[in-house]
């Protein structure tokens, strides 16, 4: 599945290379540059499509296999950390070789912000001397990480922030509209920003949630909020939650995720400890595989609300 693909199909960055496959006028190179890096990811993807299949139709035997990643006349370098010219020369021997089924290859540099210096060097040749039949994209974060030298010989394409009411329609989840347009008002035209504020707000419910469980006569309450309506998605969440508070517990508040509510997680690091934890994490996972066999999600979540009461008083500190 593309991520945010109507977005990005209507977008202004899409819609220039469309135009130059159309009119026949692609340049040698291009630089994709978004600071939303699952945007980015998602806008490369249908640039690929697109440089194959006209219709993006993302089925067809093409489609399928750029979507797979194993499409022969596309290489993508990529690495979690830096590219180095290894990497670099690996790109230049496959865009040497002719093309095995189309007319043209494409060579992704994926977060080329990461080639090293003497990567870039050597990438330069490459756009000095621009072969024919070759495509080359760099995807790349924040342009001025690159060598001027490399900015000035790529076509840029900035993808551009969206609009609130486009942000909505791509959002995913069980929140209501009033949430998901919250999220994208504050996300300064971010897709991937918004659906990370509309998370962060799942986790600041569940840790008020939390905070009024203090005995067995709150489970009722607890249990009734609207936060558990999508109770899987819940459980990751509540999960994510116990994981902060034992950072917390541990010393290690740099790793906490809702850094907004680190107060909150103070608190709660007082009622809870590792050893609850632990136990508690269990009893989510026994949640999740009665989720599965079909029991009743109200049950099943009343019966973890009371047993994290349990643990956490047979595992008092
Ligand atoms: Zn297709």
């Amino acid at each position: 599945m593309i991520k945010y693909i109507n977005a990005l199909k209507n977008s202004k960055a899409f819609k220039i290379i469309e135009n130059d496959i159309n009119n026949d006028t692609l340049s040698h190179a291009y630089m994709l540059i978004s600071e939303d890096d699952e945007a980015l990811e998602s806008l490369r993807t249908l640039i690929a499509l697109r440089l194959y299949c006209e219709n993006c139709c993302t089925v067809c035997r093409k489609c399928t296999q750029i979507i797979n990643g194993n499409c022969p006349d596309i290489l993508e370098v990529t690495d979690e950390k830096s590219i180095g010219v290894g990497k670099i020369e690996t790109a230049l021997d496959f865009a040497y070789l002719t093309p095995t089924e189309d007319e043209f290859k494409t060579v992704f540099i994926l977060n080329a912000q990461r080639m090293t210096l003497q990567a870039q060097n050597k990438f330069l040749k490459t756009l000095e001397e621009p072969q024919d039949g070759v495509v080359i994209i760099l995807t790349v974060d924040n342009e001025n990480k690159l060598l001027n030298t490399i900015k000035s010989r790529c076509k840029k394409i900035k993808l551009e922030l969206f609009p609130k009411e486009v942000i909505v329609n791509e959002l995913v989840g069980n929140y209501s509209e009033s949430q998901k347009e919250e999220a994208a008002e504050s996300a300064e035209g971010l897709i991937t920003r918004a659906q990370e504020l509309l998370s962060e707000s799942k986790a600041e419910e569940i840790i008020e949630a939390l905070i009024m469980l203090k005995s067995s006569k709150d489970v009722l309450k607890v249990s009734t909020l609207d936060i558990w309506n999508n109770l899987n998605d819940a459980l990751d969440m509540l999960e994510m939650v116990f994981c902060d508070i034992m950072y917390i517990i541990n010393g290690m508040k740099n790793s906490v995720r809702n850094r907004k509510k680190t107060e909150k997680l103070l608190k709660l690091s007082e009622i809870y400890s590792n050893e609850s934890i632990v136990n508690i994490d269990t009893e989510i996972n026994k949640c999740r595989e009665k989720l599965i066999l079909n029991c009743n999600p109200i049950t099943v979540l009343e019966g973890l609300l009371f047993k994290i009461l349990e643990v956490n008083y047979l595992c008092r500190k």
